[in-house]
């Protein structure tokens, strides 16, 4: 594939940057965003990097009526010695094109999305934060944007990156949460979107987290969506519990979507002679692996977090708490090593971190 050329257009003007110490998640953003557009006849064109702004579309436009859409999220950092890193880039771009995929939505060119991107931080590099735990996170996305009310695919799309610097996610250190087992709601079931990052699944799962956070729970606990018997996800996270020094987590069943810190913390444990199994889990398991003292440690994986170790459970109304409410020797051990390797403080023999010049 001949790589096009990308056209940028620098801002005049430069926003004022958040401290590093106030930094939340998601609510600013950059002064640069790619965009690439398509249309059935010309495929992918323009790719250009330009003034981060709001830009106009057709009300009528599919995304806003059908939610044909896609999106991704990943993490930048900076390095001792200054270097822009990324970890695993390449496995967000070849998702988000099997995300499309499902949606029936145009495949993206990996290596122009990843061109795209170096570029793109490259311009926005002062804009990474330096302290403990902070990141530049990174939001690629495409939009259906044909003006047409019929239920179809749509002929045109917009495929965009747009960057927010995002504070640590412990602030007062890796902490563990408590967990609401959902049993009313669910969020994906075999033959439905649940494998693909849209839209859909995100503004389905509200309702059930609204609850939760009345209750006092800082994420829902997803169970299949036919049963209600079996572990699918933590909010959105993937899950994992350790049982008996062995570490189990719901194998992939084509409603659970499939994590790359996931696939990274197997890789990982494998490589350390840890047991690892991916396997169908059920609730009524974890519960009675509780009640003997077998259920070591539990905690959710995902860019955002890395690693989320939960220490309580309330299953029907059953609390349950694990490892008495503390973090956990390998939910730490994973932490630490998974960070270290992103920031470039643990060697990475995997090679999983890309750093730019
Ligand atoms: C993004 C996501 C995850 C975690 O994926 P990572 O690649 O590890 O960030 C897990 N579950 C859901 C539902 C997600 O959207």
């Amino acid at each position: 594939m001949t790589v096009k050329s990308i056209e940028i257009t620098e801002s005049t003007t430069k926003k004022d940057k958040p401290l590093d110490e106030e930094l939340q998640f998601g609510t600013v953003f950059t002064d640069h965003m790619f965009i690439a557009d398509y249309s059935t006849e010309t495929g992918w064109t323009d790719h250009r990097i330009m003034p981060y702004e709001p830009f106009k579309v057709d009300p009528a436009a599919i995304i806003f009526h059908y939610g044909q859409t896609v999106f991704e999220g990943l993490k930048a950092y900076l390095s001792k010695d200054g270097k822009i890193r990324l970890f695993r880039p390449e496995q967000n771009m070849k998702r988000l094109n099997q995300s499309s995929e499902r949606l029936c939505m145009p495949q993206i060119d990996e290596e122009m999305a990843l061109e795209g991107l170096k570029q793109l931080l490259t311009i926005d590099k002062e804009w990474i934060p330096k302290a403990a735990g902070t990141s530049l996170y990174i939001r690629p996305f495409v939009i259906a944007t044909e003006p047409y009310l019929g239920v179809a695919p749509s002929t045109k799309y917009r495929f965009m990156i747009i960057l927010s610097p995002v504070g640590s996610y412990y602030k007062e250190g890796i902490q563990p949460v408590k967990i609401l087992v959902e049993n009313e709601y669910v969020r994906a079931v075999a033959g439905g979107t649940g494998t693909a990052k849209t839209a859909g699944n995100y503004a389905a799962s509200l309702k059930a987290q609204e609850i939760a956070t009345e209750k006092g729970y800082s994420q829902v606990l997803w169970l299949d969506g036919v049963e209600k018997k079996y572990i699918e996800e933590v909010g959105s996270m993937n899950v994992f519990f350790k049982i008996n020094g062995e570490v189990v987590t719901p194998a992939l069943n084509g409603s659970i979507l499939e994590g790359i810190t996931r696939k990274s913390i197997i890789e990982m444990l494998k490589h350390w002679d840890v047991p690892v199994v991916e396997r169908q889990i059920s609730m009524e398991e974890i519960k009675e692996a509780h009640a003997s003292g077998a259920l070591e440690e539990a905690f959710g994986t995902g860019t955002a977090a890395v690693i989320s170790p939960i220490g309580e459970f309330n299953w029907q109304d059953t609390k349950f708490v694990v490892n008495e409410g503390k973090t956990g020797e390998l939910s730490e051990k994973l932490y630490a090593t998974l960070t270290g390797i992103q920031t470039g403080e643990v060697e990475d023999p995997f090679n999983w971190v890309i750093e730019l010049d």
